[in-house]
């Protein structure tokens, strides 16, 4: 029998966070997919082809580039294809329109080969020279190893303010552990690829859907540089429809808060109505009273309203889910030389 006190045997637990991990092999070189979604990047994507190769063939790896073109105007397409003319680990994923980010992305990882897929932007937002560290981390046994922004280099106040507030609400809100100043980029094992690929949701708030498959996971901090060149495709009015995206994917919140709402509404008028009518028995019934009158008709017909909004947004995206259309169309695939 174990006599030592609480505390002792405490002192003797291993670090949580690292029980489920499998080390592998410290040599080992898996094969690499680095994806990266492309929309008017014709400005970037030589540098971005150049920065990524240079990294991949320090390491000595065997790699392909994942180019997913989400139906850019410019020559972003053209320059692919003279990428891959000279460069055979190019792949091209050309789809027929633009579909956004989020759904490019997904492209992108459906079409990767490699053991392990790493997910950048083609802004070079996200350093490719971290990639080495995220493979030492992945040798440690990690399955996720996701890149978190210490500093933003070329953003607002504004924007860093609220996207700060919207990774607290969401925190808070929903059951998945979505981490803070976290983008898209990140190292993933294979078995978490193949598990994304089987999230088909329309809606697609990849962030949330990185944490919902979970696995092993670890942060990675960095600085992420301002674009190289080009210009960002976010405006605040696009970032408030990610926010609403990433809340109405993941809790029904909203909802309850209606209910709630609506619950303790209910209740006062009752206890009011029976005020009412008790000083009409006891005291007769003048008529008075217009102001508070308009203004309760007022407020209660605003909340009324609100509720049905956010009941029509979870609606709307039912309407969208069950329609069950695929999430993207491809134009054209023109696969790299890696082998699965
Ligand atoms: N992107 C895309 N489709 C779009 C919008 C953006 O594939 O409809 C790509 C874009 O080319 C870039 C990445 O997504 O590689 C991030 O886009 P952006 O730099 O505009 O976003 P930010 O870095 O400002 O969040
Ligand atoms: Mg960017």
């Amino acid at each position: 029998m174990d006599i030592r006190e609480p505390e002792q045997l405490m002192q003797g637990l291993p670090d949580k966070a690292k029980v489920a991990l499998t080390p592998r092999a410290a040599g080992y070189l898996p094969s690499f997919s680095i994806v990266a979604p492309a929309y008017n990047e014709q400005e970037v994507l030589e540098q971005f082809h150049r920065r990524v190769s240079k990294v991949m063939q320090d390491l000595g790896a065997d790699y392909e580039i994942v180019l997913v073109n989400d139906g850019s105007r410019d020559g972003t397409l053209w320059l692919m294809r003279m990428l891959q003319a000279q460069d055979p680990r190019v792949s091209i994923v050309d789809l027929s329109r633009n579909f956004g980010k989020e759904i490019a992305l997904t492209a992108g990882l459906d079409h990767a080969k490699g053991e392990v897929v790493v997910v950048l932007d083609a802004d070079l937002q996200d350093p490719p020279e971290l990639i080495p560290d995220m493979l030492a981390r992945w040798r440690e046994g990690y399955d996720v190893v996701y890149g978190v922004r210490t500093q933003r280099d070329g953003e607002t106040w504004l924007k860093k303010a609220t996207a700060k507030a919207f990774y607290r609400l969401i925190r808070r809100v929903s059951r998945v552990d979505i981490p803070q100043d976290t983008g898209d980029f990140r190292l993933m094992s294979r078995r978490v690829v193949s598990e994304m690929r089987g999230l088909r949701e329309v809606h697609r708030f990849m962030k949330g859907l990185f944490a919902w498959v979970g696995f092993p996971s670890t942060p990675l901090y960095y600085r992420r540089d301002a674009r190289a060149a080009g210009d960002t495709k976010w405006n605040y009015w696009n970032l408030w429809n990610f926010a609403i995206e990433g809340i109405t994917s993941f809790t029904v919140a909203p909802l309850k808060v209606a209910t709630y709402f609506g619950l303790s509404i209910a209740v006062l008028a009752l206890a009011y109505g029976g005020f009412v009518v008790g000083k009409a028995l006891l005291f007769g019934d003048v008529v008075k009273g217009y102001p508070s009158l308009m203004a309760v008709v007022l407020f209660l017909g605003g909340i009324q309203l609100l509720a049905i909004g956010v009941m029509g947004e979870y609606i709307g995206r039912i309407f969208n889910e069950v329609k069950a259309r695929p999430l993207y169309l491809i134009n054209r695939l023109l696969p790299s030389q890696l082998k699965e």
